[in-house]
């Protein structure tokens, strides 16, 4: 909680105003000053929209937000630039809900920009894969709210791997799947590890062709009494998880959950450089190209 005070604190010193949001989104754009997309000339004017600005040299218009992730924005960077502090350093993350009444923003308004902001996060994480000894195992989120008692058919499995060494947790990872079976298991372990890994599981049939695809592979049986101590680090991400999808996300559609989780695995992935988790991001998102509507659509 201090962290995001702090992290709270440090963003209303930094930028108080449109402009010095514009002038920071200007630094990461043209680290080295200006650059005209069209002629490659270093000077220019701004427009009297200050995210506008004139090449000095061919009169081609551009802007600070154009092919980024605010690319075409109508809502104030100090808005977008607050949802990233929240979103990079509050570990339950922000709910549309929560940021639509602290900002001042339509619902759907927030909820696009959190999703934006997702995707992102996700894209960024594509494609990584895990190393060394790999904890495994499958867990369900989502289904009946509290009180009633759901069964596992209202769930959605996920696979869970995060790495783990000696019970310090590495780089994880969650992968939604339409059932935790042998095909699927199979498949995320296959492509979320370099190949000559080491699998830890629980003795679950779903995971016996781990070695078949090259890996080692130790299957205990695990009850949860002794889950923290087979299997710390996947406990830990799960329930952490957990809470973070409860606390802030509690309904949920399924179709979503797995940019959610992506929410979460990012700033997990992260928490060593948590101060710098507000830069990263706002980087991010001047390096992601715009993202529309229907990539959004699960
Ligand atoms: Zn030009």
């Amino acid at each position: 909680m201090k962290q995001k005070q702090a992290a709270v604190f440090d963003f209303h010193r930094r930028f108080q105003t449109e402009n010095d949001c514009i002038e920071a989104l200007a630094k990461l754009k043209w680290p080295k000053g200006f650059k005209c997309p069209r002629c490659g000339h270093s000077k220019s004017y701004s427009l009297d929209d200050r995210r506008e600005v004139e090449c000095a040299k061919c009169k081609h218009q551009t802007s600070v937000t154009a092919g980024t992730l605010f690319h075409k924005t109508r809502t104030p960077l100090l808005k977008w630039f607050y949802a990233i502090v929240l979103i990079s350093t509050d570990k339950g993350g922000v709910s549309a809900l929560r940021l639509s009444k602290q900002l001042g923003l339509r619902y759907a308004t927030a909820w696009l920009i959190l999703h934006k902001l997702r995707k992102a996060m996700a894209d960024r994480d594509a494609g990584r894969t895990l190393c060394g000894v790999v904890e495994v195992d499958d867990a369900y989120f989502g289904g009946r709210r509290k009180g009633k008692q759901g069964s596992r058919k209202d769930k959605v499995p996920v696979i869970v791997m995060v790495e783990s060494d000696e019970g310090h947790c590495g780089y994880l990872s969650m992968v939604v799947v339409e059932h935790a079976d042998l095909d699927n298991a199979e498949r995320v372990i296959e492509n979320g590890l370099e190949p000559n890994q080491f699998v830890r599981t629980d003795n679950s049939k779903i995971y016996n062709s781990v070695s078949k695809i090259g890996h080692g592979h130790k299957n205990t049986p695990v009850t949860p009494d002794i889950a923290d101590e087979e299997l710390p680090c996947v406990n830990k991400a799960i329930s952490l998880a957990k809470r973070f999808m409860l606390g802030t996300h509690h309904m949920l559609r399924p179709a979503h959950l797995q940019l959610f989780l992506n929410e979460f695995c990012y700033r997990f992935n992260r928490r060593h450089s948590e101060p710098k988790i507000f830069e990263k991001l706002l980087h991010l998102c001047v390096s992601t190209s715009p993202i529309l509507l229907p990539d959004l659509r699960g």
